[in-house]
């Protein structure tokens, strides 16, 4: 009895279902009997196995792209098979690489379930009569309510952070600059066609965070069979997402399923009383002895329903992701502890999605058809590793340059929030069955590059940031128009005709020659990089590739230094940054674990639970 693991069953392209099918084909019956060694494929239940993963590989080194699972054999259903097959399951043996003997990694649930399974029982703790203090300033004096906490931002971070602590019970108020997707979208809308920015609601701030309006791909570099990410994207599910992100090789969403998604979890949380405040802006934190105590919010709905307001909290978690600019600013002011880190910055590439279907499936590129094909919209991913000169400072150490949310079927979309500054992003709709394929090519810098440009103290890497925004802004021309060169001419460095080939990015493009944004080693950089990725992918410089300007907000700039186990500020007590602007996360599922264990070591230090979860 147990569970077995079957690794690398392939099936060809013709064979398979295609993408979207998750369960056990004939196709796949096939080739799990001939791992197996067993003689008739027929007549294996398929109930007895589950598909874990589904990918589609097209590397160069296979002869031909084809999918490739992994799936899970429950033993004991295989008990159904006539007696003399029974001679043949003894006969299992765990091979190299195909069969592993591993426990069942999916009981771990959502993260309501699991916070169900762990509250610890005594409903009256909050009474003050037998029940454990829930105060964060005063610890284990009885009060007669419960802990109050605010939750700024409601990125991935901000919403998982909030829904551990409302599950187990603590009053919480989630507090959000920017809007709910509703108006959101309209605020967007008018942006990309109108060209109006609103400075409070745009592809960066509101509900969901900067994750809303993008390709939600749902990879992560954070371990992704860790229980921590498989009860992440279970709670999508559990809030509308399809299954298939739990077994997909590269989970996406797109904007159009994140957006009811939101809308669920929103739901969800009001109902398990968290008081949401969207329009609502953080503009300082409360200080008393060195503790948080409280924030002072205004109305950035623009509707002036209050001017601002104090309010007092037990403690507050700061998920505000790593465009709020203005917070870093307002945490130096209360001497909080903000460290420059590494990031990387760069362009964004658009390629016709044809042309990126060719370079990795040949004449499978027919099979895409737009997204509703067998086979998924192609991607790619690319790194380099760039020799600093020791000649040329600051270019002396290692580099790398690589490929950066990928976005296959997408558009290029503006992420700005203020229009003296111009930076972009890539974005998609769940199909990807837009005619372009874009993607950041961006390199790696650290505070000796910051220091360079004499940016210095712990702000220098937004410094840095901003420098190369206003760059790409006065070379657009204003209005966010965006400066592009074909990467051709970038490889020569040659300004672009002007007429260059059509983008995807819907506010307007110009010709620019690229090479006046970044200093020489990053422009260099990203020129020796490009011709090994053509060497990789031949036809990636092409005349219909165009290089946008410019993309720097890859990860944060910063980081708020924290205590690892109580995820509290190491400078100001009852703070507790958390997600990406922090610098403790870098994409959707990574913030959201951040913001889920955050959680946990609140509701730890409150005492809501016996053991570790
Ligand atoms: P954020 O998502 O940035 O959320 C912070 C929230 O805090 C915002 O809603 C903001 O309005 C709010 N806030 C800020 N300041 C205040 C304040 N003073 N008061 C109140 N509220 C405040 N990642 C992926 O993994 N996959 C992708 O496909 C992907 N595509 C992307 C596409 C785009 C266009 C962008 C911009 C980002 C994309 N990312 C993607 C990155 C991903 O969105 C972030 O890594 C992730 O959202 C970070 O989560 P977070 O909760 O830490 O912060």
């Amino acid at each position: 009895k147990g569970f077995w693991r079957l690794f690398k069953l392939s099936v060809s392209v013709d064979t398979d279902p295609g993408k979207d099918c998750l369960h056990v084909s004939d196709a796949l019956l096939q080739q799990i009997a001939k791992v197996l060694e067993f003689p008739v494929a027929s007549m294996l239940p398929p109930e007895a196995f589950t598909v874990l993963r589904k990918s589609f590989d097209a590397r160069k080194s296979q002869k031909e792209p084809k999918f490739v699972y992994t799936v899970e054999l429950d033993v004991e259903k295989l008990l159904n098979l006539e007696p003399r097959t029974w001679d043949f399951i003894s006969r299992l043996e765990p091979k190299i690489g195909l069969i592993e003997h591993t426990p069942h990694e999916r009981v771990v649930g959502d993260v309501v379930s699991i916070i169900h399974d762990n509250k610890k029982t005594n409903h009256d703790r909050f009474t003050g009569v037998n029940g454990h203090s829930g105060s964060l300033s005063s610890s284990k004096v009885p009060v007669t309510k419960k802990p109050k906490i605010a939750v700024v931002g409601s990125g991935p971070a901000g919403l998982f952070a909030s829904l551990v602590l409302a599950e187990f019970g603590v009053d919480v108020t989630l507090i959000e600059r920017g809007q709910p997707v509703e108006k959101r979208g309209r605020d967007i809308g008018a942006l990309v066609v109108r060209k109006i920015l609103q400075s409070e609601s745009n592809f960066c701030f509101g509900e969901g965070g900067a994750g809303t309006w993008s390709d939600g791909k749902l990879v992560t570099r954070i371990g992704r069979n860790s229980g921590s990410v498989l009860s992440v994207m279970k709670t999508f599910v559990r809030f509308g997402a399809p299954e298939s992100i739990l077994i997909d090789g590269k989970p996406h969403l797109g904007t159009d399923r994140l957006i009811p998604l939101l809308r669920n979890f929103r739901q969800h949380l009001q109902d398990v009383g968290v008081n949401i405040r969207f329009g609502t802006r953080v503009d300082d934190l409360i200080v008393e002895n060195g503790h948080v105590v409280g924030v002072n919010v205004s109305d950035s709905s623009g509707s002036l329903q209050f001017s601002s307001e104090k309010l007092g909290f037990d403690a507050v978690v700061l998920a505000v992701g790593h465009s709020a600019r203005d917070v870093y600013q307002m945490l130096l002011s209360h001497n909080t502890e903000l460290i420059p880190k590494d990031f990387a910055v760069g362009l964004r590439v658009e390629h016709p999605q044809e042309l990126i279907n060719i370079i990795q499936y040949s004449k499978l590129a027919n099979e895409v058809r737009n997204g509703r094909g067998k086979i998924p919209v192609a991607d790619y991913k690319v790194v380099e590793y760039v020799q600093g000169d020791d000649n040329n400072a600051p270019f002396t150490s290692q580099r790398s340059c690589y490929s950066f949310c990928m976005c296959p079927g997408g558009q290029v979309v503006v992420t700005s929030i203020n229009p003296s500054e111009l930076c972009i992003n890539g974005m998609s709709f769940s199909r990807r069955s837009s005619k372009w394929a874009n993607a950041a090519l961006a390199v790696t810098v650290s505070p000796k590059d910051f220091n360079s440009l004499n940016f210095h103290g712990p702000l220098a890497g937004v410094e840095f940031q901003r420098e190369f925004e206003q760059r790409a802004a006065t070379m657009g021309g204003g209005n966010f128009v965006v400066p592009v060169q074909t990467v051709k001419d970038f490889m020569n460095n040659k300004l672009s005709a002007t007429t260059v080939p059509s983008s995807s990015y819907r506010l307007g493009v110009k010709a620019a020659n690229l090479h006046e944004l970044f200093p020489i080693h990053i422009t260099e950089a990203l020129q020796h990089s490009i011709s090994t990725f053509d060497q990789e992918l031949p036809g990636f410089i092409s005349n219909d590739a165009l290089l946008h300007g410019v993309e720097t907000r890859t990860s944060s700039p910063v980081q708020i230094p924290r205590n690892p186990d109580t995820f509290e500020s190491t400078s100001l007590g009852g703070l507790y940054p958390v997600g990406e602007g922090a610098g403790y996360a870098g994409g959707i599922v990574s913030a959201a674990v951040d913001g889920m264990y955050a959680g946990f070591a609140l509701a730890k230090k409150l005492d809501l639970y016996e053991d570790d979860v």
